[in-house]
């Protein structure tokens, strides 16, 4: 690969326009294209694939052909060799795969990085999980051996959506190719470079033809096609509530098992003993992270009383000094995936006339116009009820919200129709207990927010922040399923 060529102005080393299929990188069979826009500048970066029903077809087909041939003989030992393989070359190639998501993504250089060294990780713990999950022996009747087999699915479906490209793409396919399955990946239409680049990756590591497929092309096309299709045996999504619901719909139809990551309104409850110091750039980062398009960004911050005041206004400060620009500039905050998205933001902002504005940062001077910059908002005494407090925004906004006692903010953190992540900051160590068990949410951290995104972690919501769980050995369980075995011997 011409890597001598990548500059931040051309990071793209390899033909963007094409679909893997069955090993093969070939144009959509319709052969047209989409652009891809740097929302930074808001220009064109390059033409995609536009992949649709066919191509998707021709995918699973692929995929079925791998399940029969080389991948699906592999044992679970050379699997995990390829998937390691796989995270010590995106290891060697974090800086091309940043420079990728720079442009694609609008993300700023250091999150980017980030985002590479995650998708690594995913590979190395995938990989060394791969001979580590196996069934059971179960004592059963007087002449009988009864054992459990942990199978793939088959052909496995992954939607993917821009904000987080490479660590979607770990956690899912990582693990669905782990357990043995063949993939079909159908990448966001706004941002699919690192899924192609991954892709390339995975090939030079050894993966075998028709194993892992990359179909990029609008939702309502190929991801719908993909989410209908009958030879799809399980499927992995993340994205928008509405979005989920139809994916949920169309796999109901084949009777097909789902994995949904939805998003949330996730809180982060300060009590009036919490250690402020350690909780404060929690509290920002957490909602202000990729610019707050982040599934399990912390969007409201609950906090008693007697600190009120001080954390308001310590937010207040650092919202100050927050910093927004182009993504290559690596600021705190790049721009959103798009204008489009900026004019959704825009209209929760608006639908917030009536609320007060504690803080907000700042664009930077010189950021082109025709980027998608947002400054980010610090919201003060916001009702729980408030659409601010209630929807989720997907951008730079974070709402405070006061409370009296421990039973308030519970019934606030609760009220939402999300429940993907929650935090706890205090001191006592009983109300720790009553709340991790009591909050509703796949994830709850005690004095922390997010410990640091483990891979190991398992993953997922309650509600309408979707159900199943990647992530860590769950995801392992997820993209398997068990087969019992009774031998009557007597
Ligand atoms: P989306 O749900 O429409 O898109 C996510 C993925 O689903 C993309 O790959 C898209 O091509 C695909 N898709 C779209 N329609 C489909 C269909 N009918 N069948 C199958 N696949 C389909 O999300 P979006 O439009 O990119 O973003 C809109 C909102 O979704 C955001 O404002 C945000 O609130 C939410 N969102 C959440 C997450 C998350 O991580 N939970 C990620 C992205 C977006």
């Amino acid at each position: 690969m011409p890597n001598s060529q990548i500059s931040d102005a051309n990071p793209i080393w390899f033909d963007p326009t094409l679909c893997l299929i069955g090993g093969a990188w070939q144009p959509a069979s319709s052969a047209e294209t989409l652009t891809l826009v740097d929302p930074s500048d808001g220009a064109e970066l390059c033409q995609i694939a536009r992949g649709g029903a066919a191509d998707i077809d021709a995918a699973v087909k692929a995929a079925e052909t791998a399940l029969a041939g080389d991948w699906g003989r592999m044992t679970a030992l050379e699997r995990g060799r390829i998937l390691t393989r796989i995270g010590q070359l995106v290891l060697e190639r974090i800086e091309e795969l940043a420079a990728l998501e720079v442009r694609d993504v609008g993300k700023p250089l250091t999150q980017a990085r980030a985002d590479a060294i995650a998708l690594a990780r995913y590979c190395e713990f995938y990989g060394g999980a791969a001979d580590k999950v196996h069934g059971e022996t179960i004592p059963y009747l007087d002449g009988y051996t009864v054992y459990t087999l942990r199978e793939p699915h088959g052909v496995t479906g992954h939607i993917v959506p821009w904000n987080y490209p490479m660590q979607i793409i770990g956690r899912s396919v990582g693990a669905a190719l782990t357990m043995g399955n063949a993939c079909v990946l159908k990448p966001a239409e706004e941002a699919c470079l690192t899924a192609l680049a991954f892709a390339h990756i995975a090939q030079e590591a050894g993966l075998p033809a028709g194993a892992l497929n990359v179909v990029p092309g609008i939702g309502a096309e190929a991801g719908a096609a993909l989410t209908a299709h009958s030879g799809v045996h399980h499927i992995s999504f993340t994205g928008s509530v509405a979005t989920g619901a139809l994916v949920q719909q169309a796999a109901g139809k084949n009777v097909v098992p789902v994995t949904l990551e939805l998003g949330g309104k996730s809180p982060q409850l300060v009590f009036d003993d919490a250690d402020l110091d350690a909780a404060l750039p929690f509290l920002v980062n957490a909602g202000i992270q990729n610019a707050g398009q982040t599934c399990s960004a912390s969007s409201r911050i609950l906090v008693q009383r007697g600190v009120y005041e001080t954390v308001k206004s310590r937010m207040a400060e650092a919202y100050e000094a927050l910093t927004v620009g182009p993504a290559i500039q690596d600021h705190r905050l790049g721009p959103l995936i798009s204008n489009r998205q900026k004019e959704i933001v825009e209209g929760f902002l608006e639908k917030g006339a009536d609320l007060q504005i504690v803080a907000q940062g700042h664009i930077v001077e010189g950021a082109p116009a025709t980027g998608a910059y947002v400054q980010p908002r610090l919201f003060s005494d916001v009702p729980a009820n408030h659409a601010l407090a209630q929807e989720e925004i997907f951008g730079p906004v974070q709402v405070l919200i006061p409370f009296d006692t421990e039973e308030e903010a519970l019934k606030i953190a609760n009220a939402t129709a999300f429940g993907l992540v929650a935090s706890v900051w205090t001191r006592d160590g009983a109300r720790q207990m009553r709340l991790a068990k009591s909050l509703r949410a796949g994830q709850v951290f005690l004095n922390n927010y997010g410990a640091g995104g483990g891979v190991e972690l398992p993953f997922g919501g309650v509600g309408k922040s979707g159900h199943g769980r990647e992530k860590g050995f769950e995801a392992l369980y997820g993209f398997s399923q068990l087969k019992t075995v009774a031998a009557h011997h007597g």
